[in-house]
């Protein structure tokens, strides 16, 4: 047995445990060494939490908080554990687990830059098989701490929405998901281009709705509102209009729904800008002057530094691993095999990423002067993982959760960090009534870290106890125990 499958075994047998130990009790006290407020900046030391039911009841210094709960609560200490609001992730694809792998050669053959198998594969395989790899990636992404996220997309037409129903029905585990059901965008940009002309309309209803003029446009969110969707996402690329946009945006608001758009390009975020969306994602390529457009309209921007770093190249590495231990015959038996096998995968690797290093360090760079120009605009600002990929070796939730670090480094400050999945995301969601702090009143949604995370944020890679709607999904801290 590899050692993937061991782990995966192990996470397995793990999320067993935890599932069974989770007891609904109508009343919990949680107490903790710290309580950070991202809001505030601020740290309440000693802390403790009274939850009732899925609601937080009161917070605040535990002997008078524990005075006001009553007989036969259910006590969970966490020592000197931090406690945090429930991680929100903006920007997910439960729904995809792309490999990233080396198909170089598959795309100078179909002449096609953009041609990505895994993305096309997804469309076609059979949607229940792809509703299950969803409810994997939602238990996993709750383990790691995030009690919500905003599935934007890549999910067949009613995927995330029946996943989203089926985790707040308690069928299986998960966060608590905003579905938008089938991406908005225009013909010509999509994922999986050359397709056979006489099926390529049905293949691709199954993922998109396009638009094609400012009717089509309304007609397409109505589509998603059918389908019950919490928010309407869009890709735009240059050839969208803004009266198209504009149409869909009021269609979604006239159904209380907030609009999400994929802007990248400079054309687009001002598309994108003009039509009043609620949110940029991504946005790589916006200037000074669009971030103050975006700052006097209370738009958001939706950071995902997905690639920071040298993600892509270490997922590649992961896969190639375990492409060889799947594969028993190259696993050292024959030597001269294996090493013309590792040789080729160095020559696809060089010709992918043309240099690693060289890609990375540019990347980096320019990704370091974004986060520092949209902290300097004072634009309202969230992030998601953009997550959408197999990372062999690690569940859906630690490569998620292990992008947001990646903030830090890029030169933002750990309690912005913080905010930007929790207070902040609350509010581009419309929920901050709900969700992303520890308050009266809100969704008994915590997590805990043994450390400090202001002091070091990779803290967040390391969730030990996770809490959604008074029900704890994960305590590594201590059990539960009675008064
Ligand atoms: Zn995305």
């Amino acid at each position: 047995m590899n050692v993937c499958r061991i782990f995966s075994l192990a996470v397995g047998i793990f999320a067993a445990t935890q599932l069974a130990a989770q007891s609904p009790s109508p009343t919990t006290l949680v107490k903790a060494g710290r309580l950070l407020d991202p809001r505030s900046g601020n740290v309440r030391s000693p802390a403790a939490v009274l939850i009732e039911k899925d609601k937080i009841k009161e917070v605040g210094e535990p002997s008078r908080v524990q005075a006001n709960a009553p007989a036969g609560v259910n006590m969970i200490d966490l020592g000197t554990a931090t406690l945090l609001p429930g991680l929100i992730d903006s920007h997910t694809h439960l729904l995809m687990d792309d490999i990233v792998a080396p198909h170089e050669a598959e795309r100078a053959r179909h002449l096609n830059g953009g041609y990505a198998p895994a993305q096309l594969l997804a469309i076609v395989e059979s949607p229940s098989k792809r509703v299950l790899i969803g409810a994997q990636a939602a238990r996993e992404d709750l383990e790691s701490g995030f009690t919500t996220v905003r599935n934007l997309g890549h999910s067949g037409i009613d995927g995330d929405t029946e996943l989203r129903d089926a985790i707040n029905a308690g069928r299986v585990p998960g966060p608590r998901i905003l579905a938008c059901g089938r991406k908005l965008e225009t013909r010509g940009e999509t994922y999986v281009q050359n397709l056979n002309a006489a099926l390529a309309d049905a293949i691709l209803q199954q993922e998109f709705l396009f638009i094609d003029g400012a009717d089509s446009a309304r007609e397409a969110v109505r589509q998603n509102v059918f389908h019950n969707v919490d928010v309407i996402k869009v890709t735009a690329e240059e050839n969208l209009t803004v009266p198209e946009l504009a149409a869909a945006v009021g269609e979604a608001h006239r159904n209380h729904l907030k609009v999400a758009v994929h802007a990248v390009d400079k054309i687009s975020i001002q598309t994108a800008i003009d039509a009043g969306a609620d949110s940029i994602e991504h946005g790589n390529d916006i200037t000074d002057e669009q971030l103050k457009q975006m700052r006097d309209k209370g738009m958001f921007f939706d950071f995902t530094p997905t690639s920071y770093g040298d993600f892509f190249t270490r997922v590649f590495e992961a896969t190639i691993v375990e492409d060889l231990t799947l594969r028993p015959e190259r696993r050292g038996a024959d030597e001269a095999h294996r090493q013309r096998y590792n040789d080729l995968i160095q020559q696809i690797r060089n010709s992918w990423l043309k240099s690693p290093d060289e890609f990375d360090e540019q990347d980096n760079q320019r990704y370091n002067s974004l986060v520092q120009r949209v902290l300097k605009s004072g634009v309202k600002f969230a992030a998601g993982s953009d997550m959408d990929w197999h990372y062999p070796g690690k569940t859906r939730g630690q490569t998620s959760v292990g992008r947001f670090p990646t903030l830090h480094e890029a030169g933002m400050p750990s309690l912005d960090v913080i905010r930007a999945i929790t207070t902040n995301a609350a509010e581009m969601l419309g929920w901050q009534d709900r969700l992303g702090a520890i308050e009266t009143g809100k969704f008994a949604d915590l997590v805990a870290v043994a450390g400090d995370p202001i002091a070091d944020i990779t803290e967040l890679e390391r969730v030990r106890f996770v809490m959604k709607d008074g029900k704890v999904f994960r305590n590594d801290i201590q059990e539960n125990q009675s008064k």
